[in-house]
Order: C-alpha cells, then structure tokens, then sequence
C-alpha cells in the first residue's frame, strides 16, 4: 500500500502541490498550516556549525582488542582479547566552514566516540600527535587568525604568520602542517592521536600516563598542492566521496590503537613537560604497544543525525582512562561539551547518536530536548539524595587522585620549553631530502603576499630549528617571486 504523507501531527495530507488560494491568482490564505510548517521547517534546517572543525565525514565501526593492556588499565573497553565494542568516526578540516573543499592543507580533525559497556569514551583527537599552542588562553585567538578577518571577510596568511611568527611554540605543528601530512587525499590515509596526554589506571588504582595512536592500514598518501589545486577544480567533496564509497564498497577501513606509557611518578623527572600538547613523547624512550584496531563498516544512514549531531567531547572518559594535566585538555573538557549545548541543545547527549547503549541515569531535568523518560520509571526519584530508590553513585569506579601540586599563579608556558628541538628532529632526522623540498615550498607557498617584516621574524624562528630550514624556505620563497 502507498505510505500516506502526513503533517508532523500525522494528519493526512490531501494536496502536497498547490498552496490554499483565494482564487487561481489570489493570496495564499493564513490557515494553510501545511504550507506554513514547511516553509517554517525550511528556515530551521541549519543548526550553528562548529567554529571550528565545521566539514566533517564520519562512519560508524567496531573497535576489537587485539592485546590485553589490563596492566595498564581496568577500563571494560579494554577487558580481554576479542572484545567488540561499537564506536562512531568523525573527521574533519579545522578553520574551514562546512561548504569548504575537503582536499585542503589544514590539520584534521580524528574524533572517536566508543560504545562502551561503562558509558561512552570520546577520543578527540587530530591527525598530528601536537598542537599548535600549549594555553588555552591563546586558543580563540589563534582560531580567529585561521578564520576570517573582520573587514575583508577574507581568510588572512598575514594573521596567520603574525601569530606564529609570534608564538615559535607553534613551529612543530606549522612544520607537520606544512609537510606531505598536512594534506592527506583521504581520510582513510592518515593516522589519528589523542594528542595530549591522557591518564589509564588498572586494577590495583596505578596510573599511567598514556598517549594514543591510531596507525593507518590503508598507508600515507598526500597530495601535493598542486595536485589538491586541481582535485579541488573538479569535486570539493573528495573525503566524502572516498569514505562513503569505500564503505559502500565493503572496503573497510582500519586503524591499529597503540599507546605509549609512562608511569605516573616518572613525569616529574622527564627533560620535557609530558603535558605540553606542543611535545611528542620520543619513540625511542617511550615504544608503541599494540592495544587494538577499529574498522569503519557502515554510513550513516543520514548525515545530518549521525554525524553532523555526533557530539564529540574529550569530557566522556570512562572508569580505568582519565585526563592529565595538559592545559589545553582541560579547557577542552570544558569547551567541547559547551559548543554541544550551544549547538544542539541542554540534553545533546540524549540525541540517539549521542545516548550511551549501556544506559544513563542522572538527575538533569528539563531543558531543550527533554524527550526522554524518566529514567527510574519512578517520579518521585527526581532529586539525590532521595528515598525512592533513585540512581546512586558507585564509589567502586573513582580515579585514584592525581598527585600533582603547586602554587596558583600565571606561569609563563614558553619558561623553560624548548620549542626548537622536537621540530628540528622531525626536520633533520625524520624527513629525508624530497621531503624537505616539499616542505619549504609549501611553507614558502603558505607565506605570499605575507608582509615582509612579518615574514623575516618568522624565517628567525626557523633559523633557531636549523639554518637549513630558514635557508630552505627562504630560497622557495625567492623562486616563487621569480615565477619559477
Ligand atoms: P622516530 O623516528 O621514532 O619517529 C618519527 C615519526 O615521525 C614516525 O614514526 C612517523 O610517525 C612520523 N613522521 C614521519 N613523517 C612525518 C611527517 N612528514 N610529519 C609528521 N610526522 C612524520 O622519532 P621520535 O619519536 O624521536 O620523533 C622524532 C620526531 O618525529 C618528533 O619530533 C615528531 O616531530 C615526529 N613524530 C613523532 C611521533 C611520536 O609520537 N614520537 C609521532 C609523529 C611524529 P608515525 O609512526 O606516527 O606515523
């Protein structure tokens, strides 16, 4: 039988056509209601977009545990080789609105949402293991300089440059940035990070700290700017197109989950600041351990719901993983579930994509989208403590404490860092020759019709990485203006 189209009330609906008329020419009548709802629903159809992070591509997956790290962590994601655990994907470009192209140089973003038995885990993470600052405080303003500027509504090298040049904390990200990973051709070809350090502990209530790296199994691959110039020319759609299609296919696309450990007390003693997001933790001294993998095996079967109001916050933690001390995570522990509230609404997380498949029982009341029951099918458990057999907290899951202490005050975050040594490693022994020719003429490229004093601080800032690179970038620049 043919479906009947109906009002959002489930009436009928007799003439999906032509509006209500006073006559074949006149005015359309107020009690048109059908018309009125849809050209109502039509203006409601756009909620804000992320202001950062705004064109994403997603999928949902399966993480499996491939080696048992109960050691390190009691997290019930963790319990057991073989274990399943459903989970969510969302990729994404960082200072690009939602109609931006996908094949632009920018860091991507790498957001996990796990299923897990003990509530969602979100890992929100990047395709870079840094950052290009290391406060919080400077976060907005260095959003802003990726964004548009306010007179020309124009997207602004000169700002870029200016706050970089500034801020050489940013040197290691700006050198990954502008190297063959910064512009992936999909986003099956890149390896995602946590990025900061997070926090695991086991059984006996240790803790570790802990970084995670999802390692792509499809491999690298990149374009060249110019060939994203061209790809851009003919789809602005090609992470969508390749994700989507790649599932359709049956390819399924994997990433193995390792972590580097480091044992809590250790932090103290180590040369660098284990919590400065500007960092990688050496390989050398701290080796990947193989946790698991996760594959992506089924799109959403709409946008919109699944992964435009997939809800990602670095706030979701589960007993056996917890935060650091890292500055920039816990601001975003606040902003991320802050954005979600101003973006979706008061109870985002009941939001099907969003609500945990292992249950929520909490005491929020009213407020935007409050659609969902009661939870104890008990009214008068509406308030904690209560008597009527409400939901009680569970002192068997607390975090064992963070030792960490000191005195409050502002303390510069550029004291006693060195932002020079980590970028010069990546430039000096990880990237070979071609590499480097990429990378001083993308950084080079990055930089037309910058100012020039603008410019001259930040080729300082690469002389103190080495001399090479300042020299490499600076001779690029120089043949660009040649037109060579
Ligand atoms: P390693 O030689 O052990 O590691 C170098 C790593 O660099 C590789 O494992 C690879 O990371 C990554 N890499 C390769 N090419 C690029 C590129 N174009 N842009 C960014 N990363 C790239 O040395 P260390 O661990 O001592 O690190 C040396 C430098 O390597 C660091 O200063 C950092 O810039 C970079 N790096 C280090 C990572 C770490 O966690 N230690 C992670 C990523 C980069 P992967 O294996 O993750 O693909």
């Amino acid at each position: 039988m043919t479906k009947r189209l109906t009002t959002t009330a489930g009436n009928p609906i007799a003439d999906n056509q032509n509006s209500i008329t006073a006559g074949p020419r006149g005015p359309v009548l107020m009690q048109d209601y059908q018309l009125l709802e849809k050209l109502a629903h039509q203006n409601r159809e756009r909620i804000p977009e992320r202001v950062v992070h705004a064109k994403g591509w997603g999928a949902h997956g399966t993480f499996t545990v491939t080696a048992d790290i109960s050691q390190y962590s009691c997290a019930s994601i963790f319990a057991g080789v073989g274990k399943q655990t459903p989970m969510i994907s969302r990729f994404s470009t960082v200072a690009g609105e939602m109609g931006a192209a996908d094949a632009e140089r920018d860091v991507r973003g790498f957001a996990l949402k796990f299923y897990t038995d003990q509530g969602n885990w979100d890992l929100v993470g990047n395709n870079t293991p840094v950052f290009f600052i290391r406060d919080p405080l400077k976060f907005p303003d260095f959003i802003h300089t990726q964004k548009r500027h306010p007179k020309t509504n124009l997207r602004s090298n000169d700002a870029a440059w200016d706050f970089w040049s500034l801020s050489p904390e940013s040197l290691h990200q700006v050198t990954i940035l502008m190297s063959d990973r910064g512009l992936p051709q999909t986003p099956m070809n890149m390896n995602g990070y946590g990025s900061h350090t997070y926090s695991l502990w086991n059984a006996k209530g240790e803790r570790f700290w802990v970084k995670f790296h999802f390692k792509t199994q499809q491999g690298h691959s990149h374009f060249t700017d110019a060939e994203a110039e061209k790809i851009v020319g003919q789809s602005r759609e090609t992470y969508q197109e390749a994700l989507f299609g790649a599932i359709e296919a049956g390819q399924f696309p994997k990433w193995k989950m390792l972590i580097q450990v480091m044992p809590e007390a250790d932090a103290e003693n180590m040369p660098f600041n284990p919590f400065d997001l500007t960092k990688v933790w050496p390989h050398a001294d701290f080796p990947l351990i193989e946790v698991g993998e996760f594959e992506l095996n089924r799109n959403a079967d709409n946008y919109f719901a699944e992964i435009e109001n997939c809800a990602y916050s670095p706030s979701n933690v589960v007993q056996g993983i917890g935060h650091s001390p890292d500055k920039m995570l816990q601001a975003r522990i606040f902003s991320y579930a802050d954005a979600h509230r101003y973006r979706l609404g008061t109870h985002y997380e009941a939001l099907p994509v969003n609500a945990p498949k292992s249950g929520r029982a909490h005491y929020h009341k009213d407020g935007s989208m409050r659609f969902f029951d009661n939870n104890e099918a008990n009214p008068d458990a509406y308030y904690e403590p209560n008597s009527f057999d409400g939901p009680v907290e569970s002192p068997e899951v607390a975090e064992p404490p963070l030792r960490i202490s000191g005195d409050a005050d502002r303390y510069n975050h550029r004291d006693g860092n060195d932002d020079y040594a980590q970028p010069r490693d990546l430039h000096d022994k990880v990237m070979n020759d071609a590499e480097r020719a990429r990378l001083y003429r993308n950084t080079a490229a990055h930089m037309h019709g910058v100012a020039d004093d603008i410019i001259e601080r930040a080729l300082a800032q690469y002389a103190r990485v080495s001399q090479a690179y300042a020299d490499g970038i600076r001779a690029e620049r120089e043949k660009l203006k040649s037109g060579s």
